[in-house]
């Protein structure tokens, strides 16, 4: 993976762009597959007998063909098409814990969750007046897995846990903590936002119920997202939206649903992003993911170390078993300041609380500066990005 896959860094040769956890940049491939769509083969799916329509509609149910190949996902009815990792949980709390959920009930998060995989969970458990239970870190954010035992019983609904911290870039042992919680009944949902350069994606292999993750972090376009669900509980499921493309038969008495996976895509979907989504996991598959990591292990190490070397500098998330994302605190100087700085220098990071307040909360800071790495990032960026801080060391303090 390089820069010149990428046409913003030929429109933008001096960005150093370090926000891909927030959304990675995308390929040419992806954007010419969009426009082509748009400009040769646009028709609505499902329902055409033209021929457009019936290409249009081969082209998106093969890229649910695709995410199953890449996600290794046992079965092509267990791939939802949603509108992002948002839409995914919020489907996943709706259709299969909330008609489920007894007061004295439990819902077991992390710490560390971003608000989509928080906000809804205690919306509901404030509902039924069930508990939130939260899996606490510790100061280098890792999860206290002894206290995970405790959190765990027949009360428990579901475990939601992220994946990989968007905020401190945390790997989490999900395999564990599944293996855990499936020695309990207690089924899981992955957040795998920030999993696409994971090196060992196997979704079948991890054993999560459910995985959601969004089309514009994994190199595709925004405005779409993959769930995966089990399909003994898909089946189960209700479905989440309501209207065309989802039934079956309708009359004013009754209406049956259409079987899996449309039984949960309700109207016409994201057909152009779902088709972008098809050319992204085609660039990925090419990828070696193995070789990406390594070199994101290397930017990450080394611009630790060097941040590190500024007096003052704190790094917020000190995991072993972390990616590539850096949350900096600078004594003395806000993290907005800190982000406009940079951008002076077409450094482009992120500054606040990433929606993880709780966790900002724990480490008692308003803030950080989060610069994210993704395989086009270059030692060159680490350069920039340490001088800029070096740079603002000197100006603010
Ligand atoms: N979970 C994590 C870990 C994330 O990083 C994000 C996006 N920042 C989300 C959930 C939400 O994703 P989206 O906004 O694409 O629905």
């Amino acid at each position: 993976m390089n820069k010149a896959d990428f046409p913003i860094f030929q429109k933008y040769p001096n960005l150093t762009y370090l926000d891909s956890a927030a959304t990675t940049q995308k390929p040419s491939s992806v954007i010419k597959g969009i426009t082509q769509y748009y400009t040769d083969e646009n028709a609505n799916i499902h329902r055409g007998i033209y021929d457009l329509s019936a290409q249009a509609t081969q082209k998106y149910e093969a890229v649910r063909g695709k995410v199953k190949d890449y996600f290794s996902i046992p079965h092509l009815e267990e791939i939802i098409f949603t509108k992002g990792t948002t839409e995914g949980i919020n489907l996943v709390a709706q259709s299969f814990v909330l008609p489920h959920l007894k007061a004295g009930d439990n819902i077991v998060i992390s710490a560390m969750e971003h608000h989509a995989n928080l906000v809804v969970w205690q919306h509901i458990c404030q509902q039924r007046k069930a508990n939130l239970r939260v899996i606490p870190i510790n100061q280098n954010g890792t999860l206290e897995m002894t206290v995970l035992d405790k959190l765990l019983d027949e009360r428990s609904k579901l475990v939601a846990l992220v994946h990989i911290s968007n905020t401190l870039g945390t790997i989490n042992p999900i395999k564990e903590v599944i293996k855990k919680a499936h020695q309990k009944n207690i089924p899981v949902l992955i957040d795998g936002a920030q999993s696409i350069l994971y090196p060992d994606l196997n979704i079948a292999n991890f054993e999560a119920d459910f995985w959601v993750c969004s089309g514009h972090k994994m190199f595709g376009p925004t405005g779409v997202g993959i769930l995966y669900g089990k399909r003994q509980y898909l089946e189960e499921m209700q479905p989440y939206q309501f209207g065309g493309d989802m039934i079956r038969s309708v009359t004013f008495e009754a209406t049956s649903f259409a079987k899996l996976p449309h039984k949960f895509e309700a109207g016409t979907p994201n057909i152009a992003g779902v088709i972008g989504l098809g050319y992204a996991l085609d660039y990925l598959k090419d990828i070696d993911k193995y070789a990406v990591n390594e070199h994101l292990k290397k930017l990450t190490n080394e611009a630790t170390a060097r941040l590190l070397e500024i007096e003052g500098l704190r790094i917020i998330g000190r995991a072993k078993n972390k990616s590539g994302i850096l949350s900096l605190v600078l004594e003395e100087v806000h993290p907005h300041d800190a982000a406009t700085f940079l951008n002076e220098q077409n450094i482009a990071v992120r500054a606040g609380h990433h929606c993880t307040q709780p966790l900002m909360d724990f480490y008692q800071i308003s803030g950080t500066l989060r610069a994210s790495f993704s395989g086009y990032n270059t030692m060159e960026d680490v350069e920039k990005l340490v001088d800029g801080m070096k740079g603002m060391k000197r100006f603010f303090v």
